[in-house]
């Protein structure tokens, strides 16, 4: 395919789900970019529709069929577009979309969206749909082209899967075993997002803190930390998202050894009961959990936690979810990602006979909710008079305000003019609330770099 085949050629692209997927839409769109589509916001205007998918929960899939069919009448008003699916979704179900929607063009999975130009270009020479699901990632990972939609924090993806088998989940079914990226690629690709003058880099995988284990000699996520933080004019290094019995003690003190590394630790924890973390296959226990906890906050005291949890998990007694409430409480989370338990395909909780009813389930998560929401109120008020790095994103919704994070990740907003987009800026912390700060910037003209 020649980018002049394609020279005005507009592509939009739809993305549901995780921070993975984000970053898996931003190498689809420099794979067209390089074979002469361009990017557009206006679906009526779409040459290549794109929707790619989520499958980690059920209402995520239900939304991939509704968003389709109103897809198809953008097409027919416009001949000749094409309508791609790619994601969890469509490795799953493959041609079983096309069969129910025969107006998608390409259905291609998680593990070669690499191909996409070549699929596109298969599908315009033959006019006919096509399926193609691989089952495994190549054994060389090639180094995608991007286009990256934020110009301030960029995200980078650098393993692959999940060797997990957690009860409930559809990723290891979806997205394959775990793959790192090699040290030497990552650390390029970082050079050059620092070398444009991005300010803040995070790292992705399933399971972030595997990172290393499958290179040939083994490394961990601190070396990583550690290398990345050799940067000259590095930014900050988050991470996301990891399994608590991978985040061990190097990764911690890499952390806090480099500078650059935010004291910022998502550390899912699921359930707050042990029989329940049994159940869903976590390999983990409460105490080993707060051990993990107290490991970090003996090292970094003003770090920020954060997890994930599922209510109704089958077969939950009243009792394990109030386990989890207490737990919350116990451990002062900064904030949780909430979610119902919902039954996916190819998991075995999704066939045990103890399933929870949906109306108990929104009750225990909106219970769990106001829970979390006053321990990340408290949490949060105890910025209260501290002053805090910021890095400035943007504006704050629709105010006049600008918006940013605290290298804990906590959302800040204050007064000030648009020229600080993209910096870092000191900011008083003047009132908090479970969700956000507000802030005054301190000196205007005091930037940190
Ligand atoms: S560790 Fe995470 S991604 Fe892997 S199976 Fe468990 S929940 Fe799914």
């Amino acid at each position: 395919m020649t980018a002049s085949q394609n020279a005005g050629k507009k592509v939009y692209i739809e993305t549901f789900g995780c921070q993975m997927n984000k970053s898996d839409s931003e190498h689809m769109l420099g794979l067209l970019d390089e074979v002469g589509f361009s990017k557009t916001d206006d679906i009526k205007s779409a040459d290549l529709m794109i929707l790619n998918t989520c499958a980690i929960r059920e209402g995520a899939e239900d939304k991939v069929y509704s968003y389709l069919g109103a897809w198809a009448r953008y097409k027919q008003k416009r001949p000749g577009s094409l309508i791609a699916v790619g994601g969890c979704v469509a490795q799953d179900a493959g041609s079983q979309l096309i069969d129910r929607m025969p107006y998608v063009d390409l259905v291609f999975g998680t593990h070669n969206f690499h191909r996409l130009p070549e699929l596109i270009e298969q599908v315009q020479d033959t006019g006919k749909p096509l399926v193609e699901i691989a089952q495994t990632l190549p054994d060389d990972l090639p180094d995608t082209p991007v286009v990256r939609l934020n110009d301030i924090s960029a995200w980078v993806s650098i393993i692959y899967g999940c060797d997990y088998n957690c009860t409930y989940c559809i990723v290891p079914y979806v997205r394959g075993r775990e793959k790192s990226r090699s040290i030497d690629s990552i650390v390029q690709e970082v050079s050059e997002l620092t070398a444009i003058n991005y300010k803040e880099v995070t790292l992705l995988g399933q399971n972030v803190t595997a990172y290393g284990h499958d290179l040939d000699p083994k490394i961990n996520l601190g070396h990583l930390l550690r290398a990345l933080g050799e940067i000259p004019n590095m930014g900050r290094i988050r991470f996301l998202t990891g399994h608590p019995r991978d985040l061990s003690i190097d990764i911690i003190d890499a952390v806090k050894e480099v500078p650059q590394a935010c004291e910022y630790f998502h550390i899912p924890i699921q359930a707050g009961d042990n029989r329940t973390l049994r159940r869903m296959a976590r390999g983990y226990n409460i105490d080993f959990y707060k051990r993990k906890v107290d490991e970090i906050r003996s090292r970094m005291p003003d770090a920020a936690i954060t997890s994930d949890l599922i209510v109704g998990f089958p077969g939950e007694t009243e009792e394990e979810f109030m386990n989890t409430i207490r737990l919350v409480e116990e451990i002062g989370f900064d904030a949780c990602n909430t979610a119902a338990y919902s039954p996916r395909n190819h998991t075995p909780a999704a066939n045990w006979p103890d399933q929870i009813p949906e109306f108990e389930k929104g009750e225990r998560l909106r219970f769990l909710n106001a829970v979390v929401s006053e321990v990340s109120h408290k949490c949060n008020q105890r910025y209260l008079g501290t002053s805090q790095e910021i890095l400035v994103e943007g504006k704050s919704g629709r105010s006049e305000r600008l918006t940013g994070r605290t290298r804990t990740n906590k959302i800040v907003n204050f007064e000030g003019p648009d020229v600080l987009i993209g910096q870092l800026v000191n900011v008083s912390i003047t009132a908090a609330n479970p969700w956000a700060l507000r802030g005054a910037l301190k000196i205007e003209a005091e930037l940190c770099h």
